[in-house]
């Protein structure tokens, strides 16, 4: 057993060990791992949230209680599905999954800022326009790479820029 602590520190956020564990290296696959499904569950809340709102704003026929501006009966309906576990959030599934410019993009991204040392999330975080600590919206949103590409899912960008930065990094060392 080990103990952590969360914190925000050097343009991080970061975990301190205050008691290492005998097993250093299961208490970081278990910390990623619970990490990785506090991410999957915010984003289908997040997917859940929106899937309701397009269909308010989009789809509703009117036709249970709703007219106007007044969506309350729909919205509610969707919040009750949500509650007793009926995956709606179907609509979501409309974000796209590749575009054929991305690779290429991100190829030019990681040349044109060779003196960053990214992780495949900070470039998927520009990529969506999504400021963080080391990242700052002051200034990443400079480059004209800063959100374009919220249109391709969050996951894919993420997965795209891995390779690239794999690509990349292996240039450098050759
Ligand atoms: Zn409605």
């Amino acid at each position: 057993m080990g103990e952590i602590t969360y914190e925000m520190k050097d343009l991080a956020y970061c975990y301190r060990i205050i008691e290492v564990p005998t097993d250093l290296l299961s208490l970081s696959a278990d910390n990623t791992r619970w990490l990785s499904e506090v991410e999957n569950c915010k984003v289908r809340k997040m997917d859940a949230m929106f899937n309701a709102a397009y269909f308010a704003l989009n789809l509703c026929d009117n036709m249970q209680g709703c007219g106007g501006a007044n969506h309350t009966p729909c919205l509610q309906r969707k919040i009750l599905d949500y509650f007793s576990g009926v995956d709606n959030a179907d609509f979501c599934k409309k974000i796209g999954q590749s575009s054929p410019f991305l690779r290429a993009d991100l190829k030019v991204f990681l040349q044109s800022n060779s003196h960053a040392r990214f992780t495949p999330r900070a470039v998927a975080r520009v990529m969506h326009g999504i400021a963080s600590p080391a990242y700052p919206s002051t200034a990443w949103s400079k480059t004209h790479f800063w959100g374009r590409y919220t249109h391709i899912d969050f996951k894919e960008v993420m997965e795209a820029a891995k390779e690239e930065l794999k690509n990349f990094v292996g240039k450098d060392t050759l």
